[in-house]
């Protein structure tokens, strides 16, 4: 299996997705957001920026980016998810993977509906132990047991960010900053685009498998 980067609108299903690729090819996921959410246990200003929905620096996202990409797991393949969201991170990531060799990669755009985006974040329960994504609102991605994660049995919660006003703002980044990744990779030749409307993900994992096999 290839190298997995997804771009993709906030709620399209990065996560959900990347789960399955654990769990079906043993991928490493790398979530700049899971990442960046222990950060912000023990960092006020990373906290601030996340709950606001804007974005963490370039500065703070490439140092962050440099040490897991030089830590990988070299017999795995592995997902990139949340990362790149601007030109600038995306041109540095270039040279990172060429430096460590890693060039057999797929980017994967995740197209989804701007309006069932919002529904999707406002339902959006996570676990913050084991990071699985549930959605109280889609009978599809509940728990078996109210709030109690499936995995883990830990109490669920609701991500600070995941309000009509964060998503607000973290859907107009993704327009300014990273929708225009989209041209920048299909001119690579890289960009693999799938749907992911629909809440019975079968197809869309069917189409995913189709776009990351070699
Ligand atoms: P979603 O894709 O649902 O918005 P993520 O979990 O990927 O959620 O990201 C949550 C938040 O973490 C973002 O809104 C942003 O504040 C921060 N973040 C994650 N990745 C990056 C990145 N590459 N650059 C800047 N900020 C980031």
């Amino acid at each position: 299996m290839r190298n997995v980067i997804f771009l993709s609108p906030p709620g399209a299903g990065k996560g959900t997705m990347s789960e399955y690729l654990v769990k079906e090819f043993n991928y490493e996921h790398i979530s700049t957001g899971n990442m960046l959410r222990e950060k912000a246990k023990v960092d006020e200003s990373i906290a601030a920026v996340m709950k606001s929905g804007a974005l963490v620096s370039d500065d703070v996202m490439i140092s962050l980016l440099k040490e897991t990409l030089s830590n990988l797991d070299k017999n795995k393949p592995f997902i990139l998810d949340g990362l790149p969201r601007t030109l600038h991170q995306a041109e540095v990531l270039d040279i990172i993977l060429n430096d460590l060799g890693k060039r057999d990669y797929v980017v994967v755009y995740i197209d989804v509906d701007q309006n069932i985006l919002l529904d999707r974040v406002i339902g959006r329960r996570v676990c913050p132990r084991c990071h699985k994504t549930y959605n109280c609102r889609v009978v599809e991605f509940m728990p078996k047991e109210e709030n109690i994660c499936d995995l883990c049995g830990q109490e669920l919660m609701t991500r600070t960010d995941d309000n009509e006003e964060s998503f607000t703002v973290r859907y107009q980044n993704y327009l300014d900053s990273t929708h225009p990744l989209l041209e920048y990779y299909k001119n690579l030749n890289r960009l693999k685009t799938i749907n992911n409307n629909s809440n019975n993900q079968n197809d869309a994992l069917l189409d995913l498998v189709g776009v990351i096999s070699d």
